[in-house]
């Protein structure tokens, strides 16, 4: 099942058509956004090694809510973790981008507006991605998040 997903995925790649896009945005003067995802995997707590705990715990995107059963992923670490031992994985693909201006992560649609505004708008990276985000630019509380996280990793199962 997840291998079919993931040869989906594959063909479903269209570099000649993205890098048209990318060539058309650049002529009308904006800097093309890179496309990222952040995979939501779930393991099932009895799978869970202590090994496999940490290793989970060091990849996990930071400021997203992770928990030890309900992982985010950077793709690549999650299609390694497809190929290991754990028999019953659900995974979840979702586009992923952090504000330019707080860091606040962003996923799925509030992801792909966001992405649409830097697309249509040569300023578009500049512009607040909700009402509290220059309130949290100021006080840093998202790219704090991110060091402590990437410092010591917490987690509650
Ligand atoms: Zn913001």
């Amino acid at each position: 099942m997840i291998g079919r997903i993931l040869s989906m995925t594959d063909r479903n790649r269209k570099p000649r058509w993205r890098a048209a896009r990318r060539q058309a945005l650049r002529s009308r003067g904006v800097r093309p956004p890179n496309q990222l995802d952040a995979w939501c995997v779930e393991v099932p707590y009895k799978e869970l090694t202590a090994e496999m705990k940490q290793w989970l715990e060091e990849r996990m995107i930071p400021g997203l809510g992770s928990l030890l059963t309900r992982v985010w992923l950077k793709p690549r670490d999650a299609r390694h973790l497809m190929k290991g031992t754990i028999k019953t994985l659900t995974v979840v693909r979702t586009e992923c981008r952090r504000c330019e201006l707080c860091a606040r992560p962003l996923v799925a649609d509030e992801a792909a507006a966001r992405r649409r505004l830097i697309e249509s708008d040569m300023n578009g990276r500049e512009k607040p991605c909700g009402p509290r985000c220059a309130e949290e630019a100021q006080s840093g509380v998202w790219r704090k998040l991110i060091r402590s996280q990437y410092r010591a990793p917490r987690l509650v199962a």
